[in-house]
């Protein structure tokens, strides 16, 4: 078949582009360049306007209507000087992607020519056409447009491009009631609620008047990288994000090799060019390496706030897709493109902290402060306990329920690994009062004598879904499709509950006049006997686990269909309208938005399966059938005897090809016959596993059919000719 074997060819034949580097360059120099940083601002505005900018950043309030003129000025004229021409509000709609908005700086003056010209208004305040964005029924047709306005507190920056550069400008999006229609609206509110919290907590450990608490995020990020030859001849990579069809390589990751080897040095070209543009863009990408699978990687930046972190996940998403197709190749970023090969995720750091008080998740140098810590750390084991199902459903996707619970991703239970040192510790505290710490092994009593808490990162347990890692939590069931806005939206609003909870126990307790050590002593026992079932520092990926936890009453929501439920529970309902995060009316509307995310994304694979099956791989089945059957009558016209043993092997799947290729037809048209969750289940149960009889026959068939003939790249070239 010319297409696949020219795509062998051409990939061959490729060179790649040369990676330039200035030998002058000072890193320095190019990391934010691009980026109107508190810097720039500080050298272009004037001084009160830029204090009213930095007091709008640190209160994380809205930009004074007063100094916008003044910020939408300097931007421009710096925007103009790095040859931007027009000027985007870039937003986070709820399809998971990055929108923008473009016009042209370029105001027609009225005698035919035009003046180049931003206002304070326009920077402050966007009116895109909303009706193509998802809204879940939050917006009447009638009024299509949402507004998009900048969030002050994520730098502009200028985005290049070989036919002309725009500023980009963060904003929020909201419909014209107000209502969120975005991700970074609730990043922005559930932050808000977190740090209102967490500063009470503060207040009662003797912090007069705390920072604002922000919670950081460090994103790793997983892809693959296959080359576009292969990826522009596989419809369904094209279309859908992975392959459909595919038998496995015999050669598979079993050969651990590929993880942290040698970067192939196509691929080391192209990450350097990466990293150069997220530099450029203040993105402090930091660590590259080989994964786990043939022809993954991954890039983990610096942590970051919350909401910068977001933002510059979906920039380094968009920028490494456009890198890539630089170099030949494309950026996969989806959960599972190769069935069989290890998927990809997205593992989210959080912390808390503010510059006073440092990381509050990291044990400190004093017992006062190891209480305080084991405070923050109790929150974290309420909320997870508390609010797992919120935390599952932040992260379910039609993509990632390949990956969760499939042996290689976490389970879908969601449970907590504490490590041996703070599991040690709260066992003690379980058991009530005096605490005896593994390490030192020296007797401790009370609050005011907890142990030293060694600030190792200590043991690793790869199975769990959230796990203490030193200083941190890591939640490790994010897919790498998936937007790290939705965790994060999760993570704040649960931890504002828990740490209201803890804060409010404390004042009660301190104003009956208990005393402050033995209140945070019975805080933290109450917790961990009321929570502790969520900790579990065993295999996360056996058997045994699933029964366990299910004695544990931890839920185990299998798919996104089981999952999407949680967001409209009376608990979840009131958790998010108590802490001003969504109202109900929002929370339906992501409900709604992810039934149709889901439905969606099948009906578009169960399709494209249909259209691959009938009109690829069966003409290239029929055409090998039928040079076996000439080749049988030829035999038997010749008078030798004629085997057919190979006709009938490849009959038999063509056969099932046929029968599946007629099933899934008919359970597409089907799906029509249901509505909201029950479609959803419907594309679950109906869809998905005709899609799977279809597959089964067309991996039969890739085996058995005339290597010439086979119309689609194989697994083995696209995972390991690069
Ligand atoms: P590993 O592969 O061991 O999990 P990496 O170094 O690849 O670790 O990634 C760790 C990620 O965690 C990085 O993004 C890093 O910046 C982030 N991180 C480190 N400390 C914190 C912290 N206190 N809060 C949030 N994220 C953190
Ligand atoms: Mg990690």
């Amino acid at each position: 078949n010319p297409v696949r074997l020219q795509a062998i060819t051409s990939v061959e034949a490729f060179v790649p582009p040369p990676v330039t580097f200035d030998p002058g360059e000072e890193p320095g120099e190019v990391f934010g360049q691009n980026v109107f940083s508190l810097t720039v601002m500080q050298k272009r505005l004037p001084k009160s306007v830029y204090k009213s900018v930095l007091t709008t950043i640190e209160k994380s309030a809205p930009l004074d209507p007063a100094v916008a003129d003044a910020v939408a000025s300097a931007m421009k004229d710096w925007a103009l000087e790095k040859g931007a021409t027009h000027y985007a509000h870039v937003f986070y709609p709820l399809t998971g992607l990055t929108a923008e908005k473009h016009d042209s700086f370029l105001d027609p003056v009225g005698d035919g020519t035009a003046l180049a010209s931003f206002s304070g208004k326009t920077l402050v305040q966007g009116e895109p056409d909303a009706s193509s964005f998802p809204n879940g029924g939050l917006r009447n047709t009638f009024e299509a447009r949402g507004y998009t306005g900048w969030d002050v507190m994520s730098p502009a920056y200028v985005l290049e491009n070989p036919n002309g550069n725009t500023l980009c400008i963060p904003t929020v999006f909201i419909s014209m009631t107000g209502e969120a229609l975005d991700h970074k609206t609730p990043v922005l509110r559930s932050q808000q609620a977190m740090s209102l919290q967490a500063k009470r907590v503060l207040t009662l450990f003797g912090h007069e008047a705390p920072e604002n608490v922000v919670a950081f995020c460090g994103p790793e990020q997983e892809y693959f990288l296959v080359d576009r030859h292969f990826f522009n001849a596989r419809p369904d990579l094209l279309n859908a994000g992975r392959t459909l069809l595919g038998a496995r390589p015999p050669k598979g990751q079993e050969f651990d090799d590929h993880y942290f080897g040698a970067i192939p040095e196509r691929v080391l070209g192209f990450m350097m060019d990466t990293e150069r543009e997220l530099f450029k863009l203040g993105i402090p990408a930091k660590t590259r390496h080989n994964e786990v699978a043939p022809g993954q990687f991954e890039v983990a930046p610096m942590f970051e706030r919350a909401n910068e972190a977001s933002d510059h996940q979906q920039l380094t998403m968009t920028t490494f897709r456009a890198v890539a197709k630089k170099h030949g190749m494309e950026c996969l970023f989806h959960e599972k493109p190769f069935a069989g090969v290890n998927g990809s995720g997205k593992h989210v750091n959080f912390s808390l902290g503010n510059s006073e008080q440092g990381n509050l998740l990291l044990p400190g140098d004093t017992p006062h402060e190891n209480a305080q810590f084991l405070v923050f750390c109790a929150a974290v084991i309420r909320a997870v306990h508390l609010y797992g199902g919120l935390l599952r459903v932040s992260v379910a996707s039609a993509s990632n329920d390949h990956r969760l619970g499939a042996n290689e991703a976490p389970p879908a239970i969601i449970s907590i690994f504490l490590g041996d040192q703070l599991a040690d510790v709260f066992d003690q505290i379980a058991k009530g009062g005096a605490t005896r710490s593994k390490e030192k092994g020296t007797l401790m009593i009370g609050v005011d004598t907890l142990p030293d808490l060694s600030k190792d990162p200590g043991d690793r347990n790869r199975t769990s879904p959230f796990a203490f890692t030193g200083n941190r939590f890591e939640f490790r069931a994010p897919g790498s499709l998936q937007t790290v806005a939705g965790p994060m939206v999760v993570l704040n609003t649960i931890m504002a509950e828990a740490l209201d909870h803890c804060a409010t126990v404390l004042e009660a307790a301190v104003a009956d006049g208990t005393d402050f050590d033995e209140a945070v002593q019975q805080l933290l026992t109450a917790i961990i006997s009321d929570h502790g079932a969520v900790i579990f520092n065993g295999n996360g990926y056996s058997d045994e686990w699933q029964v366990e936890a299910a004695q544990r009453g931890l839920k185990n929501l299998r798919t996104t269909v089981d999952a999407l439920p949680e967001l409209i529970t009376p608990e979840a309902l009131e958790l998010f309208e108590k802490y001003g995060v969504f109202s109900e009316r929002e929370m339906h509307s992501r409900y709604e938005i992810g039934i149709e995310q889901y439905v969606m994304t099948i009906g578009v694979e169960a399709n494209l399966t249909l259209e691959i099956g009938s009109t690829t791989v069966l003409p290239a089945a029929i055409r090998y059938q039928t040079e076996l059957a000439s080749n049988v009558a030829a035999l038997k016209a010749a008078g030798v005897g004629a085997d057919t043993s190979t006709l009938e092997a490849v009959t038999a799947p063509i056969t099932a090809l046929r029968v599946g290729l007629a099933a899934l037809s008919s359970a597409i048209g089907g799906a029509h016959e249901h509505e909201g969750i029950d479609e959803a289940a419907y594309c679950r149960d109906t869809v998905l596993p005709a899609m799977s009889a279809v597959r089964a026959a067309a991996d039969e068939l890739e085996g058995l059919v005339a290597d010439d003939l086979w119309p689609l790249p194989t697994y083995q070239e696209m995972l390991y000719i690069l």
